[in-house]
């Protein structure tokens, strides 16, 4: 517990002295001069002298490594996957960012993002410590083996984690989208000093993380939080990737916009080409954007019912689309929503990344190997 509270401290102050780490934490001095060298020898912090002289002597600053060590991000979506290499500190290397069109089969998947891992990691003089792998579908944190990805079939039943680190030798965990986006959000987002916050994840699925107490809820399977196959149209719905009909995930996702759209004017076209047409005034998507905006604010409403929330931080595109998209969805969570919960509920646009989300997962993990779990 006292190594990740060092660990949670330096992420979100910066550089700190172990006497700052002291104050900051309220644990003693022996604690965390103990727990400071766990996270040393395990690569996840680095120290250095200050230049300046404190009571007569040089003081050392521990900080999270950004250049000395790096992880590896990987990305699974269901049209493109990424890769990128990150410091410790969440600062993403974007000059070596790898995103690619999503391989047809599963053992394609696995051996391109193992070479490209592998180049990346021969490539740089520093080490990397490990990949973390996130995925949007349901995974059993037991055995990291994934139940169902409803928009990325070739992955159901697959363990990519464990086929990866056996290609590249590397430690490597894998992560549900909506896990890793709220450890996102509490690592280098606006989470990090909330203790009750959820992140909806509602770009192509309808993904949900949730801290209660500080805590990242899990359930005994790491399923805990799953939102996204409840029905909401039971009549005349759309047919979902679960197998079920008229699940939130079919009607409240950016996903789920883009199929409507591209229902209505009779050809496929992707999310970029709805914004930018819909910017340039060529398409109207007022009906499709306010009917999915409907639908979020229920899933928002029942998250606030269910965990009593401060925060909830909500991660979409449909909010680019129109002006005040955004504050409707607030103006309609809220109206659903029990009134002592949402009174005392902030509905925000999530700062987290999925990229810095992938990241968090591998360092939770590595973190983990310390202390107690967290996940
Ligand atoms: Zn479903």
């Amino acid at each position: 517990m006292n190594v990740r509270k060092v660990l949670e401290v330096i992420q979100s102050q910066g550089t700190l002295t172990r006497a700052d780490v002291m104050r900051c934490s309220g644990i003693s001095a022996p604690t965390v001069s103990k727990a400071v060298s766990a996270l040393l020898d395990a690569g996840l912090l680095e120290e250095r002298e200050t230049a300046e002289f404190s009571v007569g002597r040089p003081g050392k600053l521990l900080q999270l490594p950004r250049f000395s060590a790096q992880v590896i991000g990987v990305v699974l979506e269901w049209d493109y996957c990424s890769v990128v290499a990150s410091g410790l500190d969440g600062h993403l290397h974007e000059e070596k960012l790898d995103r690619f069109k999503t391989p047809k089969t599963y053992e394609e998947l696995i051996e391109t993002i193992s070479n490209k891992i592998l180049n990346l990691v021969e490539k740089q003089e520093i080490p990397a410590l490990g990949v973390g792998i996130t995925v949007p579908g349901l995974v059993n944190s037991n055995d990291g083996r994934i139940f169902l990805a409803s928009n990325l079939h070739i992955v159901d039943g697959q363990a990519p984690a464990a086929d990866i680190a056996s290609r590249t030798k590397m430690e490597c965990v894998l992560v549900q989208k909506s896990t890793s986006l709220s450890l996102s959000e509490k690592t280098y987002g606006s989470g990090q000093d909330v203790e009750d916050f959820i992140n909806l994840d509602v770009t192509s699925g309808f993904g949900m993380g949730v801290f209660t107490g500080g805590q990242l809820l899990a359930g005994q399977q790491g399923l805990a939080g799953e939102i996204a196959h409840i029905t909401v149209e039971p009549v005349g719905g759309r047919l979902c990737g679960c197998g079920n009909v008229g699940c939130l995930e079919t009607v409240a996702t950016d996903l789920a916009l883009t199929y409507y759209v591209s229902k209505r004017v009779g050809k496929d076209l992707d999310f970029d080409t709805i914004l930018k047409l819909a910017k340039q005034g060529e398409l109207d998507i007022t009906e499709e954007l306010n009917r999915t905006i409907d639908f979020l604010a229920i899933g928002v409403a029942a998250a606030i019912n269910i965990f009593n929330p401060t925060n909830i931080f909500v991660t979409s595109r449909l909010f680019d689309l129109q002006k005040d998209a955004f504050n409707t969805l607030i103006k309609k969570a809220k109206n659903r929503a029990l009134k002592p919960s949402s009174n005392s509920c902030e509905i925000e646009r999530s700062k987290g990344n999925k990229y810095l989300g992938a990241v968090a997962g591998i360092i939770n993990h590595l973190a983990n190997g310390l202390g107690p779990r967290l996940t």
